[in-house]
């Protein structure tokens, strides 16, 4: 009897999972259901530090390196108001050559193709166990908080002395067109909020007060320029925004104690939390000693260094959609962001064009297209000649 796995099934299958942050509602199970059959050894690893219990899975075929891994998440965000759809989000279904459904495109159908490329590749190549091994991480809180997820994952797998070659994340990469972006490295994205504090009075007697939005304004400036360098060859240039700032004084003749506001940096590579920090501080200092700076940073950035993995996957969309790949590096954060701490890791999954929108829907064909690039790939990085 064939494995083969029919991978627009199975994002059916894993669509009809409610899989909403950070629930895994099932599917991690059902993925561990396609994967045994096949050979791979399933580990749940669930973390559940300040929030419900998450799951997430770490499976691996073979024992021997190289070990090529793909990183993908479950949880989907929330549908929005349901009357706007038109379909049922958790349906699954396949219809005018598209599959529908909340996370058809951000990310079951990425999962599923990789699962089915998989399969096939196993079905053939019987005594692949000699010549490598092929892992997976699964999370089911990647959409909100991302402390339970993959970030733990990778933790645990750097403690137990897991060895990985490179990983793809199956996010969908691709802006209009199946092949037309990789993902090779992200931004990274830090969060700082102020609080200035003055002398409150009246407006009509300044010399009796201290106006700390005055302080505010000029410690803003650096953060008012939307872009911080000239970028680099693989960089956009690093952007701010201040995305709030709050007095909360609704009186006219009274000048404010204390004002507070927010900021956010989405930074490249010629940034680091600790020189970002610095800047801020020593620029905050020499305009007053009176305020209180906080910063969060959950993202790094960081560029794929692998030239075998670039490309290897450029071969593999190139052979099968016959385009070339943009590189980029743009858009918001996603998991690669941990994995990168264990391995090279690059990004390349379906169409994104309905990712977190209402009737979120994918092309079957795309899906077969994908599941093609991915098996293909896992063909040319083990060195495995394919017979078409
Ligand atoms: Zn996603």
């Amino acid at each position: 009897m064939s494995n083969i796995i029919n991978p627009v099934e199975l994002t059916s299958e894993l669509i009809k999972c409610k899989s909403i942050t950070p629930k895994s509602a099932g599917s991690i199970d059902l993925i561990i259901s396609f994967l045994e059959p096949l050979g791979f050894s399933c580990k749940k690893v669930d973390f559940g530090e300040g929030t419900e219990k998450v799951e997430n899975l770490y499976a691996r075929f073979g024992n021997s390196e190289p070990n090529i891994c793909f990183g993908g998440h479950v949880d989907v965000v929330p549908t929005g108001a349901i009357e706007n759809w038109s379909i049922n989000p958790f349906g699954g279904e396949v219809k005018k050559g598209k599959i529908w459904g909340r996370g058809a495109a951000d990310m079951k159908s990425g999962i599923a193709a990789f699962i089915a490329a998989v399969s096939e590749f196993l079905e053939i190549n019987k005594d692949f166990n000699d010549m490598g091994s092929i892992s997976l991480i699964i999370t089911s809180d990647e959409e909100g908080k991302a402390i339970n997820g993959t970030k733990k994952v990778v933790d645990w797998l750097i403690n137990k002395g897991e060895s990985i070659s490179g990983c793809i994340v199956g996010e969908p990469t691709n802006v209009n067109k199946m092949g037309d972006t990789v993902k090779i490295g992200r931004r990274g994205s830090y969060t700082g909020s102020l609080v200035v504090r003055g002398i409150q009075g009246h407006v009509g007697y300044p010399h009796l007060a201290e106006n700390p939005i005055n302080s505010l304004l000029k410690m803003l400036q650096p953060l008012s320029k939307i872009y911080l360098d000239d970028g680099t060859k693989e960089f956009q240039p690093s952007s701010a925004m201040i995305t709030s700032i709050d007095v909360n004084n609704d009186a006219s003749n009274v000048i404010p104690g204390e004002v507070k506001a927010k900021f956010n940096i989405r930074f490249n590579t010629l940034h680091s939390i600790d020189t970002l920090t610095a800047m801020l501080k020593k620029h905050f200092d020499a305009i007053t000693p009176k305020y209180e700076f906080e910063f969060f940073c959950n993202a790094e950035p960081f560029l794929t260094s692998d030239e075998l993995l670039r490309s290897t996957l450029q071969k593999a969309i190139e052979k099968v959609v016959k385009l070339n790949p943009q590189n980029s590096t743009s858009g918001g954060t996603s998991d690669a962001r941990f994995i990168t701490k264990i391995c090279p890791v690059i990004e390349f999954g379906l169409v994104g064009k309905t990712m977190h929108k209402v009737d979120e829907n994918v092309e079957v064909n795309d899906i077969i297209k994908l599941t093609n690039i991915y098996n293909t790939f896992l063909y040319n990085y083990f060195g495995v000649k394919k017979i078409d």
